[in-house]
């Protein structure tokens, strides 16, 4: 689906969570299902260790019931059931798996679909993986991330995971799911398809963004770039393009554009500096709307495809409504993120203000070191020091050494999604 065939919404209540899109001569459209195609190539490349059916062979241990239910399972798969666990009041539940002889050092990020009964999620005080080597153990307790979003497809790159003792990814001998009641009550959570997602790309994948559309932005970093034909992505915010000589202009942007940048959202005008951390579902929407709606008549259609919360504030209902609009949202929740933990020395998103060329050069270096993405983001390209800025000495040397390396490519969003499996979740 192109977005710009996009022409109108149907009307939408603060708990509607399917929202459809009526496109041009066509029938609604589910974003959520563009979403997921998007993330199809991915996901396919995911490896299913268990999917619950008849005969999966997981025993209960502790107090309570895990039962085989062909009423609640993840949709779109092959799956026909999922195991439900329901713990004691007080107590926990463990399905388990004993006798394993299991390398997963290959392996990137855990993957399980999992669902807790609504009515009672708050009674549940943990819902826990343990991979184990003897007595030690990796685990995570996904909880939080089910109460963001329920149910949900929860990935979690091995660093991660809390560690016990001295577990090896290479020797797991047995896996754990644990539900723990708060006491004197209890809930349900189910789970299905647990397994892990693609290993790492042959190179490093490094995304440069900058934030806030600042004019430094077009009038020092991007010469260098395109020295080294290497491209950016620009979160705007549209109440401030070319609104003094600090900001890009329309025409800055489009230039960009042409030359193979994003540019996307980074809100309609930065919410005024209050946070996303606390609007509502409907401010959120209707300020996400406008700021994709700019960014498609003005001509950036795939950028329009993305956003980074200005600050990284946000909440579930405003993840929520940016979700529902979006494509990817960088939003950097765990469970919620849209791109891929990187690992290896936990290598995520990353802070290029203030940094110098050796420091941001080091980032590479591992990124490359790794196979892994790093997202890169920076705001004013400026002397001085002041906070929010980078040195452009420093970072025009940063990018002479990145446009010269081939041990990473340097991408898009847009190259993200359409021509990389790396992820998209
Ligand atoms: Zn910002």
């Amino acid at each position: 689906m192109q977005l710009s065939q996009i022409v109108c919404q149907e009307t939408l209540s603060a708990n509607q969570t399917d929202i459809y899109l009526r496109l041009n001569k066509g029938t609604p459209f589910l974003i959520e299902a563009e979403r997921m195609s998007a993330k199809m190539p991915y996901l396919g490349t995911e490896s299913i260790d268990y999917s619950f059916e008849a005969g999966h062979g997981w025993v209960k241990t502790g107090s309570g019931e895990i039962t085989d239910d062909q009423t609640i399972f993840e949709s779109n798969t092959t799956s026909t059931q999922s195991i439900k666990l329901t713990p004691v009041t007080g107590t926990a539940v463990n399905a388990q798996k004993t006798s394993l002889s299991l390398d997963y050092s290959d392996q990137r990020h855990i993957r399980l679909w999992a669902y807790a009964d609504p009515a009672n999620i708050n009674n549940l005080s943990k819902f826990e993986v343990m991979y184990c080597t003897g007595a030690a153990t990796y685990s995570y307790d996904f909880l939080p991330t089910l109460k963001l979003k329920n149910p949900c497809i929860i990935t979690i790159a091995k660093p991660d995971f809390f560690k016990y003792l001295e577990p090896n990814w290479a020797n797991i001998d047995r896996i754990i799911i644990k539900v723990t009641a708060n006491a004197e009550v209890t809930g349900s959570v189910w789970v299905d398809n647990l397994g892990w997602q693609k290993p790492k790309p042959t190179k490093g994948k490094i995304i440069i963004r900058f934030d806030d559309g600042l004019k430094s932005v077009f009038s020092t970093a991007a010469a260098s770039m395109m020295n080294w034909g290497v491209t950016g992505c620009c979160v705007v915010t549209p109440a401030r393009v070319g609104i003094n000589e600090n900001y890009m202009t329309l025409d800055d942007l489009s230039t960009l554009k042409t030359r193979g940048w994003d540019i996307s959202s980074h809100s309609f005008d930065h919410a005024n500096n209050a946070t996303f951390g606390d609007k509502a579902f409907s401010y959120c929407y209707n300020d996400s709307k406008a700021t994709q709606n700019w960014l498609l008549e003005k001509g950036f259609t795939n950028g329009a495809r993305f956003h980074a919360f200005p600050g990284n504030a946000h909440n579930s209902n405003t993840l929520l409504a940016t979700s529902q609009i979006f494509t990817l949202i960088n939003s950097g929740v765990i469970g919620h993120e849209t791109l891929p933990w990187a690992d290896g020395i936990l290598l995520k998103r990353l802070s290029g203000d203030l940094k110098t060329a050796a420091e941001l050069n080091a980032y590479a270096d591992v990124c490359a070191a790794n196979k892994t993405l790093a997202i890169i983001y920076f705001h004013n390209i400026v002397l001085g020091g002041a906070s929010y800025t980078t040195d452009p000495a420093e970072f025009v040397s940063f990018i002479s050494t990145l446009g010269a390396r081939n041990d990473v490519d340097v991408i898009t969003y847009s190259d993200l999604l359409d021509t990389t499996y790396i992820a998209t979740r």
